[in-house]
């Protein structure tokens, strides 16, 4: 689809949650290999670009402590789009209205990148396929290429590598972000080269997904990085416990953290476990599977 006369567009940036997360091993360059079932909820944040102000790239949000500059990872984006497909900068506005949590394991930045990417996609005309977005993405971040289609995936390699996977069942989602942030590099630098004494069944996991077992995805939830985490900070299991008391069908930990998220058959359990965290911390959402794919 060819939208060559647009000049503005609203992309919705969607957060993911794991369902398991595994770090297999170590490249020698430092990266860490993974194997993740990643899959989009309805949270998301708002990006509005509007090209043909000048030049450059200007952005803002609604979030004050975020950088506005190249350490954005929308403003990379940008960059690279115009970069890579050699077409004429004359100038991108980026107004970012944020609800994901920030530096909280649901790949926010990583998610706003790959919005610009197929936002920008449609509104140049350029008519780049998903695979030259997710190229174009893996540059910004190992996330990044996931984000750009969204819905269930296994993420292999170093995230990049990825298969779709069948819908997972419908449910409410609860995530829950303390108040305190995690540095991804440095859980990964904990975690021994991925030789790790308990992992996820990720096979159990994609055979709950063929099947349509909802249950049987609960009961496989698992993240190896929630032992990192969540030995520094009580706050992870507190926040666990307080979601399977109020019913909660399966609850862990997502990506690096602090988020943690429930899943929930029951809206009325999922509505009284959010009540129940609310008051102690104020990032709790509630939310749903997202199955869509995304457009590009
Ligand atoms: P992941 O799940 O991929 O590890 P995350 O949720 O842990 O991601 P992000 O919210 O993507 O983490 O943010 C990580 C860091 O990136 C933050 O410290 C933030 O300052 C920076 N950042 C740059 N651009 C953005 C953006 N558009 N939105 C959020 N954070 C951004």
């Amino acid at each position: 689809m060819k939208h060559t006369q647009m000049n503005e567009i609203t992309v919705k940036a969607y957060a993911k949650i794991n369902l398991t997360l595994d770090v297999t091993g170590r490249l020698p360059n430092g990266y860490h290999t993974v194997k993740m079932v990643m899959q989009s909820v309805d949270l998301h944040d708002d990006l509005h670009l509007r090209r043909g102000g000048g030049m450059g790239i200007r952005m803002k949000s609604n979030i004050r402590f975020l950088p506005s500059d190249e350490g954005n990872l929308a403003v990379r984006a940008a960059r690279l789009f115009l970069e890579q497909t050699g077409l004429p900068d004359d100038g991108v506005d980026i107004d970012l209205f944020k609800r994901i949590p920030v530096a909280a394991g649901m790949a926010g930045g990583s998610s706003n990148a790959a919005a610009v990417l197929r936002g920008m996609n449609q509104l140049y005309g350029a008519g780049l396929s998903a695979a030259e977005l997710r190229e174009i993405g893996l540059a910004i971040g190992a996330d990044v290429p996931y984000c750009i289609e969204g819905g269930s995936m296994l993420a292999e390699g170093i995230g990049e590598v990825l298969t779709p996977l069948p819908p997972m069942p419908a449910c409410h989602v609860v995530a829950c972000k303390p108040p305190f942030s995690v540095v991804t590099a440095k859980v990964y630098a904990r975690m021994n080269g991925g030789k790790l004494a308990i992992r996820p069944d990720t096979r159990g996991m994609l055979q709950a997904l063929e099947a349509q077992d909802y249950g049987g995805v609960c009961h496989r939830l698992y993240n190896v990085m929630e032992m990192v985490t969540g030995s520094d900070y009580a706050e992870i299991g507190e926040i666990k416990d307080t979601m399977l008391d109020h019913g909660a069908d399966g609850a862990i930990m997502s990506g690096s953290g602090p988020t943690v998220f429930g899943l929930f058959a029951s809206e009325e359990n999922a509505k009284d476990a959010a009540a129940a965290l609310q008051g102690r911390f104020s990032e709790t959402f509630i939310t749903h599977i997202r199955n869509e794919k995304n457009q590009v």
